[in-house]
């Protein structure tokens, strides 16, 4: 009988590792960086093109490597951290399977070149899918450099998985985000084609927040400390009001690693229960620490996974140390530091004049054509704003939610011809038609009739938006960035405009009408949340109904909110006029009917 089995020459299974540990650049370099820390490195530069697609570059200043361990070190389970059995009971580096390098290298073109300080030279090696073509010394400073040219190019089914130069660029920077705050100690920069992408200085944790997330984020961030039963947390939590619309902005990390875990995000989730809304996520940075034998990281290739040894002491020593911190509200007593002058921000020249620019355009006047516009619209037609005379400029106070535009000349229809009963709990409108009763939930309702409405705009070209009098900044992730900037045009088309204002910062230029008197910060977030999962043009329009009524629910007032006649007239001929199911854009019943011969049971009348 022929021989069927037979074993894989090491060129193959370390393209199979590479499958399960490199997925695309952003892990490439979550792999090369952490070997760079677990080297002791301080300052790790990283410079990607293409997104990392053409080339991915890592400098560091570690502890390098020798000849022999350079070349060695590209083995397959070749690891200079663990030595035995025993050693996987307590590791303390990031690293430890010995996978990393020749995976990379197996699909790829790639150069290592790495220099002790001891020694006078580097070594360079070359090697082209797994194989090495080249070794030989080098000048270099001492540290190591390894560069990752076409990733994948051995690989077309892997390659057909990359999306955009920009995603893939948007996943290194959040990648990189994660390692720098785990990091304060260390200074971190990227570029990616030449540009400016990410750089941390080496300071301190709440530094380095403010740096990652933006200095409105930091400012509402808490210091929390705490340890028992042998696990100690450390690290800000926001303040309710701080949340978003997905778990993005939690970073949370288990000895110094970053991590994904269940346990620990129910943990977090059931400590907010009762001070966030549901569908809501605060922003944290929690570093949990704990005997490594009490944790294994070894469940994964990409080690995202842990398995705790005492799952339910890590949840509650957790859930209880945050419990005990927002139970102090300390974001309610907070006075801000005496050497703050109050209320004196420091505007730029350049935000001053976007201001001018901004608000000349609210008034009617062209934009200066050479405004900076970093999010061109190209083939989208420019969103009608209404003209200067009924264009209200938004300061962001009056409340216009409840007041749908007049439309005299609508036919009277089923909600209009309701008689008023009144206001129930400042919730619910109840009216009168013959014999019903018929209770309207005002909010589902005016989220509704707004629904409609953006729905219409969106069909007739795009919906209609407002130029802010005083545009908001906003400090966004990088995959929200490149999000914001591949479907610029299409967010131009439910009336958001976002300017690049420097690093990660955006200004808000205008919003969508019916929803600018709430302010934008909230609804950006929620939107670019929604599209950074959506790769193309196609998607966004799959996804347009969801978009529209995130807008719809930020257009109306929720909760119990006293309404005048006049405006219930004016919810009533609104719901008439707009194509009406009843339902909210969610799915929850609009209105309710009871029938006279309802009640006359229940006061037993027949
Ligand atoms: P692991 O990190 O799991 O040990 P890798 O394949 O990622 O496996 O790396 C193999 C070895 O190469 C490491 O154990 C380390 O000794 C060495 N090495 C890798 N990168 C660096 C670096 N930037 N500086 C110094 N040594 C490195
Ligand atoms: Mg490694």
């Amino acid at each position: 009988m022929a021989q069927r089995i037979a074993i894989l020459p090491e060129i193959i299974t370390n393209k199979i590792a590479a499958g399960e540990v490199v997925e695309r650049p952003a892990s490439v370099i979550k792999e090369l960086v952490e070997n760079s820390l677990d080297a002791g490195a301080t300052d790790i530069t990283v410079e990607i093109a293409a997104g990392g697609r053409r080339l991915i570059k890592i400098m560091d200043n570690g502890h390098g490597m020798s000849r022999e361990d350079a070349l060695l070190s590209l083995e397959r389970h070749a690891t200079s951290k663990i030595k035995s059995d025993s050693d996987l009971d307590g590791i303390n580096t990031l690293g430890f399977r010995g996978e990393a390098l020749p995976s990379i290298a197996s699909v790829s073109r790639f150069r290592l070149a790495s220099r002790e300080a001891n020694n006078q030279e580097g070594t360079e090696i070359i090697v082209e899918g797994g194989r090495v073509k080249d070794v030989k010394a080098c000048g270099m400073a001492p540290g190591t450099v390894i560069s990752v040219e076409q990733l994948f190019f051995n690989t077309p089914a892997r390659q057909k998985f990359l999306r955009s130069a920009e995603t893939e660029a948007g996943h290194v920077g959040d990648t990189l985000t994660r390692m720098a705050i785990s990091r304060p100690d260390v200074a971190f920069s990227c570029t990616s084609d030449g540009r400016e992408l990410l750089r941390v200085q080496r300071s301190d944790l709440l530094r380095r927040l403010s740096q990652a997330l933006g200095k409105n984020t930091a400012a509402n961030l808490h210091e929390i400390s705490a340890s028992s039963n042998g696990i100690s947390i450390s690290g800000f939590i926001s303040a309710p009001s701080t949340c978003r619309s997905t778990t993005n902005a939690m970073f949370t990390y288990i000895n110094g690693r970053f991590v994904r875990d269940k346990v620990i995000q129910h943990a977090i989730m059931q400590a907010y229960r009762g001070v966030i809304d549901r569908g809501r996520y605060p922003v944290v940075a929690l570093f949990i620490e704990l005997s490594p034998g009490e944790v294994d990281v070894n469940v994964h290739p990409t080690k995202h996974e842990v398995r705790f040894r005492h799952q339910a002491a890590v949840h509650d020593t957790l859930q209880t140390a945050l419990e005990d911190l927002l139970r102090k509200s300390p974001w309610l007593t907070r006075q801000p530091p005496p050497t703050v002058p109050p209320a004196a921000p420091t505007i730029s020249q350049a935000y001053k004049e976007r201001i001018a620019a901004a608000a000349q355009t609210s008034l009617g006047i062209a934009p200066r054509p050479d405004a900076p516009r970093f999010y061109p619209a190209k083939d989208t037609k420019p969103v009608p704003v209404k003209p200067a005379a009924t264009e209200a400029i938004t300061v962001r106070e009056p409340d216009t939610s409840f007041q749908p535009e007049p439309t005299p000349s609508a036919p009277e229809g089923y909600f209009s011809s309701l008689k008023i009963i009144g206001q129930f709990h400042a919730e619910y409108i109840l009216c009168q038609s013959e014999n019903e009763m018929v209770i309207i939930d005002q909010h589902a309702a005016s989220e509704r009739v707004a629904y409609q409405r953006l729905r219409q705009q969106f069909e007739n070209n795009a919906v209609e938006s407002q130029r802010l009098l005083f545009p908001e900044t906003l400090e966004l992730s990088f995959a929200e960035v490149a999000a914001a900037r591949r479907f610029s045009n299409d967010l131009t088309r439910i009336g958001l405009e976002l300017e690049p204002f420097g690093g990660n910062t955006v200004i808000i230029t205008a919003l969508p009408r019916l929803a600018a008197a709430h302010g934008g910060t909230r609804l950006i977030r929620d939107i670019l949340a929604d599209l950074t999962s959506l790769s193309a043009s196609s998607a966004f329009l799959d996804a347009r109904d969801n978009l529209l009524s995130r807008i719809a629910c930020h257009s109306v007032v929720r909760g119990v909110h006293q309404l005048e006649n006049r405006q219930i007239t004016e919810l009533l001929r609104a719901m008439d006029e707009t194509d009406f199911a009843a339902s909210c854009p969610h799915g929850r019943p609009v209105s309710h009917v009871i029938a006279l011969a309802e009640l006359e049971k229940i006061f037993k009348r027949t």
